[in-house]
């Protein structure tokens, strides 16, 4: 069959390597010169199953008040006069309840776990490399209070059987060494053994080397200007390198994969959320992380990348705006320089911003739609790394009416009703 993917994003490449594995005939199109210069492209590195979960949770919106609040708090809203971003807000309050967290929890990490099972299998088949580490995460908290709210988190791993690690100050110094240099600055941590990390730009792009080997063809620097409909099915790409037709279509646009939607009367509530991220040469392996060291208060991933130090993190909900904002940058610095004072040289850091594509119940989109050729890939909003693997795989085996591994109903845009 002849597919078309929407998007060459890590989520986008993915897809098209399982769908070329399939046997199909693959092209991929992108507004960019090459893979992964969007949201793929500095995010913060952590392939977290054990940290997968929605951010609507109980006690959510008491603490994006304090967040709002705080100085470096990690959440920012600009208010606009956009629809869409108010009916966003409100359907993520509506999961802001102990069952739906729960639910939407167990969804994401089933999907994570896989995703990260399949991340390991393709590297021993193919060998890829991307400046990766399993060496697991370790989410530090400086209040005994956030200690105490791993309780939920911790029995609902464990129902999952992902193993999980509650650790005092000498525990999480063992897993990260330099964090004896500023042991007064917390009291524990939280490590996810199984965890992973790894630059997703380079995988992206490696990963889309392999399929080109494999006969994909990517038209890059290609926009998406409109989808067409003819009876029930998508007839296709309007771009500005022509009219692109094909079989079966997987849209795979981030955050603007509702734009396109929207026109052909498919709502999916995909919200982009800004984050930012800092990329620093390391100057003092032994002052610098080894894997990632989530600092809880701040909502930042600090994160080894071969010889550098990645720290990505903050929320700022202002639609499709890219402003780099030097306040936002200073969250990240703070963080940083309070845990790794000696590990990075943060004036030689680069910064970038990235629209994560974010549902209201943190799960992706992933399935058929009720045109009958185009299917979803999208709204993996902060996990689209993590997920990437499994989610290309699960909509390769959809498209090629194979049963995927794990349960597939729950992901697709029917649960929105
Ligand atoms: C600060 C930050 C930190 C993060 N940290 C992590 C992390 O540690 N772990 C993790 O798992 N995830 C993380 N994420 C989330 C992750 O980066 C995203 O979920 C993921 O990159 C989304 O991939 P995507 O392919 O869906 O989107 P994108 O990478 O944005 O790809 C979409 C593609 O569609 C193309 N496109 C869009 N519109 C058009 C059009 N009209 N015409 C042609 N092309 C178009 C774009 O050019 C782009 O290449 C983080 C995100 C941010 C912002």
């Amino acid at each position: 069959m002849k597919v078309l993917v929407l998007g060459s994003g890590v989520i986008g490449v993915a897809s098209a390597y399982y769908l070329a594995k399939a046997g199909h005939e693959v092209t991929v199109v992108d507004r960019q010169p090459a893979p992964a210069l969007e949201t793929s492209y500095a995010n913060a590195g952590e392939v977290s199953p054990g940290y997968s979960a929605p951010w609507a949770g109980p006690g959510v919106p008491v603490k994006a008040v304090k967040w709002l609040l705080m100085k470096h708090g990690p959440l920012v809203v600009r208010p606009r006069l956009d629809p869409a971003m108010w009916i966003w807000m409100a359907q993520m309050l509506a999961n802001c309840t102990s069952a739906r967290y729960a639910v939407n929890k167990a969804r994401m990490v089933r999907l994570a776990e896989y995703s990260r099972d399949l991340l390991r299998a393709l590297r021993a088949e193919t060998g890829i490399s991307y400046d990766e580490r399993s060496r697991g995460t370790l989410q530090l908290f400086r209040e005994a209070a956030q200690l105490e709210a791993t309780a939920k988190d911790a029995a609902i791993l464990a129902e999952s059987g992902v193993p999980h690690e509650v650790l005092d100050v000498e525990g999480c110094i063992r897993a990260e060494p330099a964090l004896a240099r500023v042991r007064e600055k917390f009291v524990g941590g939280f490590r996810l053994p199984d965890d992973e990390t790894g630059d997703c730009h380079l995988f992206t792009q490696k990963l889309a080397a392999l399929c080109a080997d494999m006969g994909v063809v990517f038209r890059q620097g290609v926009n998406i200007k409109a989808l067409s409909v003819e009876g029930g099915r998508l007839a296709g790409a309007s771009t500005d390198a022509g009219f692109l037709t094909a079989d079966a279509y997987v849209l795979a646009l981030g955050s603007f994969s509702p734009l396109l939607l929207r026109p052909l009367g498919l709502s999916i509530p995909v919200y982009p959320v800004k984050g930012y991220s800092i990329t620093a040469p390391i100057i003092d392996e032994a002052a610098a992380p080894v894997s990632t060291v989530m600092d809880e208060t701040y909502k930042v991933a600090i994160t080894r990348l071969g010889d550098r130090i990645r720290v990505g993190g903050t929320a700022e909900v202002c639609g499709y705006d890219m402003t780099l904002r030097p306040a936002r940058r200073a969250t990240l610095d703070h963080s940083v320089g309070d845990l790794f004072p000696d590990g990075g040289d943060l004036t030689k850091a680069s910064f970038w911003c990235g629209l994560r594509p974010m549902t209201p119940d943190g799960t992706p989109v992933i399935g058929p739609t009720r045109l009958s050729n185009l299917y979803l890939n999208t709204g993996h909003g902060t996990l689209g790394w993590t997920m990437a693997c499994g989610s290309g795989r699960v909509i390769a085996d959809i498209i090629s009416g194979r049963k995927a591994d794990i349960e597939t109903a729950d992901l697709a845009m029917s649960r929105y009703g």
